[in-house]
């Protein structure tokens, strides 16, 4: 009896995993079709850089030109919000919640479109560049992971699956995967399990960001990269994203200001506004803001987090 029992209730968990995927699945097809409209529209010969979006020569791989938003007529989410992000640079952007953080990347990611203002690529505005030219130009990870049962080199070549081995082994380095591909026996065609149970939280960011470089994006946006992650895999990250940084720009999307306290730029949000603008230190000297933000988290100039006092080490 044991054994035809424990096939039938293995053949009941499959339908219902089945049943489950099925809803997922229906979940997905039921998802209204993406607005096409004139965004959609090819490149127009037309198009150029507008005036005033050049320093020093180049063109800044994003840029937001005051940008107005609301979800809602008359609920504004974003003030007028105007900032830059060169080419081969690091630029946060930081804030209290409900600032508008993730506003701001669902607008670059071609989500939504501005009220008024403009959203920039390579000093071209978006509306006239299209939104699949716009989104040729971006790579996202943000901090949900998607590692799925498979190789690691599947899931790495997900978007490019007929990639050089060179390229590859170019993203491996640059996320710093190398001791991973030593680890797992069979190297980059190891299986890394369900939802790459294999790979620590850490690692699993690892390989996002390494899928995301192998397109060779001129912009990668990161939400959150760190916030799941313990303070040495954050470490590690941000080690990472200063190599990154100098293959191509990098916007970065913070809670915790040690993730981007050394970025080439800092654009500190308050209420859909820009209300400040510069490296660490200086903002630590000009910011009201940014200095409460970082006296939360304990964050002082020159150092790093500085050490919690504890009644014990008084
Ligand atoms: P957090 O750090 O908490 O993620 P944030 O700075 O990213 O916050 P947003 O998520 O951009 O802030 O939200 C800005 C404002 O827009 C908030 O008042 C939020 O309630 C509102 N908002 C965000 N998404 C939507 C939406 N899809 N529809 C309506 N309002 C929204």
């Amino acid at each position: 009896l044991v054994l035809p029992l424990s096939s039938v209730f293995h053949a009941v968990g499959l339908v219902q995993r089945g049943m489950g995927a099925h809803r997922r699945v229906e979940q997905v097809m039921r998802l209204p079709v993406e607005h096409t409209g004139p965004a959609a529209t090819p490149v127009r010969p037309a198009a150029r850089p507008r005036p005033g979006t050049e320093r020093d020569g180049e063109r800044p791989a994003l840029a937001l030109d005051d940008v107005h938003f609301g979800y809602e007529p008359h609920r504004p989410v974003l003030r007028g919000v105007s900032f830059a992000v060169p080419p081969r640079r690091q630029v946060a952007l930081v804030g209290p919640s409900g600032a508008g953080k993730s506003t701001v990347f669902a607008l670059v990611a071609g989500f939504y479109e501005p009220d008024s203002g403009a959203v920039l690529f390579d000093g071209l505005p978006a509306a006239e560049l299209g939104r699949d030219a716009c989104r040729r130009r971006i790579a996202v990870v943000d901090q949900n992971t998607h590692v799925v049962h498979g190789t690691l080199r599947e899931n790495i070549a997900y978007a490019v699956p007929d990639a050089p081995e060179a390229e590859l082994r170019r993203v491996v380095g640059l996320a710093r995967l190398e001791e991973v591909v030593d680890r797992l026996p069979g190297g980059l065609d190891a299986v890394v399990g369900e939802r790459g149970s294999t790979l620590s939280g850490g690692e699993r960011q690892r390989v996002a960001l390494a899928r995301a470089l192998l397109a060779r994006p001129s912009l990668l946006l990161l939400d959150e990269p760190t916030s799941h992650l313990d303070a040495i895999n954050e470490a590690a990250l941000t080690t990472v994203m200063k190599d990154v940084a100098r293959e191509c720009a990098l916007l970065v999307v913070a809670h915790r200001l040690s993730t981007v306290r050394h970025a080439d730029h800092i654009v500190v949000l308050h209420r859909g506004r820009t209300a400040g603008q510069g490296r660490h230190e200086e903002l630590l000297a000009a910011s009201p803001l940014y200095r409460e933000l970082a006296a939360s988290q304990m964050l002082r100039p020159g150092g790093d987090r500085a050490a919690r006092r504890t009644p014990s080490s008084r």
